[in-house]
């Protein structure tokens, strides 16, 4: 791979149309010359727990990931895919409209429909699609959507996709968002579309606010709960049920990626020409469905999590203790208290935090490294993300390894 950032030759003055990577070409180049390990291209050669894998050749604790609810090796899931596999095959090979709707597609709606108290479910191959798909479809030409300018990338690709208005707010920002609404033209077409969790920082929306204004503006109100299903709200159906507002949402987005444990996107909904959507929204047709094995892990996970309030109570333990340990070390977080499953620890610069990341994997600890476009303000982000099957004693030694390394590296 020609890695440098050297313009390629071509005939006539045609540009390299690989040369407005060039910038980005020349920060990794020069961040690896540095000596470290590439923070993105960490292999887990063995997987041996929600908690627990071998990189490169170590033992390590897993903080990183999105396995909240710790599902990925529960038995029953486990089961129920390798029974769905068996009975039902390795895979669909088409569409949810043609030949790819099977009876494990069917079963995980209706999970998701009991899980969410709603009317319609419709199951999207991920969870970005869903945005994608739902986003774009309900949002078209001379529609407008507000959104929170820290939204998620498939929001804003869902944004593009259909060609709507964009109209962005601060972070969070009530009166900014109420502001935008008023400006949009009498007549249009209005979605506000907002986070349950935002997943750089760990924060939660004020959807009772938000979503109070939107409906007083006659705009639709669409949820992304991806980071807090399963986890928050008494049923686990996220913060817009811990903030007493579930009636008032339109549209639900979530995912299979994160507290469920495997891979998939959903929205539910209560509208009641939701149907419809199964035959406009193209990045639900024209795209592979999940295979068989996938919807029964599903189907089974999201019946467990609605009978999970213990594990529930532990996870708060987990992050309660995590950011009250990181805190009394002198690390700066990304929120005052824990809101939320993710701790972020911000880092002073990108050439830091890579260090920083490094020294914690050689420690035996991975977190997620982001860094811009991925996070607000330009930061750069340890980002923790705790599990129901860390156990206290894990959180102990994870203070442990982040007060040496944190050390090591001149951050405390
Ligand atoms: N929405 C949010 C807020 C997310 O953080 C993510 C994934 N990180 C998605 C949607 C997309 O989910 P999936 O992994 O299922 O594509």
């Amino acid at each position: 791979i020609n890695q440098s950032d050297q313009p390629v030759a071509r005939e006539g003055d045609a540009p390299d149309l690989f040369s407005k990577f060039d910038p980005l070409i020349k920060q990794r180049a020069d961040l690896l010359a540095s000596g470290i390990e590439d923070p993105f291209s960490l292999v887990m050669e063995r997987v041996l727990s929600p908690t627990q894998a071998i990189c490169n050749g170590r033992e390590t604790i897993l903080l990183g990931t999105y396995n909240y609810m710790g599902m990925t090796f529960d038995p029953d899931v486990v089961e129920s895919g390798k029974q769905a596999l068996a009975d039902f095959g390795s895979g669909t090979t088409g569409s949810r409209v043609l030949n790819g709707t099977y009876q494990g597609h069917r079963e995980c709606e209706d999970a998701l429909k009991e899980f969410y108290g709603m009317d319609h479910a419709m199951v999207f191959s991920t969870g970005y699609q869903a945005n994608l798909g739902i986003i774009s479809t309900i949002a078209g030409k001379g529609d407008y959507v507000v959104l929170d300018i820290d939204s998620h990338a498939s929001i804003w690709d869902g944004c593009a996709l259909g060609n709507a208005e964009i109209v962005p707010f601060k972070h969070n920002d009530i009166e900014a968002m109420e502001k935008r609404l008023k400006r949009i033209p009498e007549g249009a077409g209005k979605l506000v579309v907002l986070e349950g969790v935002y997943s750089m920082l760990g924060d939660i929306a004020p959807l009772k606010e938000m979503i109070a204004i939107a409906k007083r503006h006659g705009a639709m109100v669409l949820v992304d709960e991806a980071h807090s299903m399963g986890f928050i709200g008494e049923n686990g159906r996220g913060v817009a049920e811990d903030q007493g507002v579930m009636d008032d949402v339109d549209f639900i987005i979530g995912t299979f990626s994160k507290s469920v444990g495997t891979v998939g996107g959903f929205c539910v909904s209560n509208h009641p020409k939701f149907e419809i959507m199964r035959l406009v929204c193209r990045p639900y047709v024209f795209t592979a469905s999940l295979p068989p094995s996938v919807v029964a892990t599903a189907a089974t996970s999201i019946r467990k999590l609605m009978h999970n309030a213990d594990k529930r109570a532990h996870l708060w333990e987990n992050s309660r203790k995590l950011h009250k340990g990181l805190k009394e070390r002198g690390f700066t977080l990304g929120t005052d208290v824990p809101q939320s499953a993710i701790v972020a620890v911000i880092m002073p610069d990108l050439e830091r935090g890579a260090a920083m990341w490094e020294a914690l994997l050689t420690e035996g600890l991975y977190v997620n490294l982001a860094r811009p476009p991925a996070t607000p303000a330009n930061m750069t982000l340890l980002r923790c993300s705790l599990c129901a099957e860390h156990t206290s004693e894990q959180v102990d030694t994870i203070l442990g390894m982040f007060e040496r390394a944190g050390k090591a590296i001149g951050i405390i």
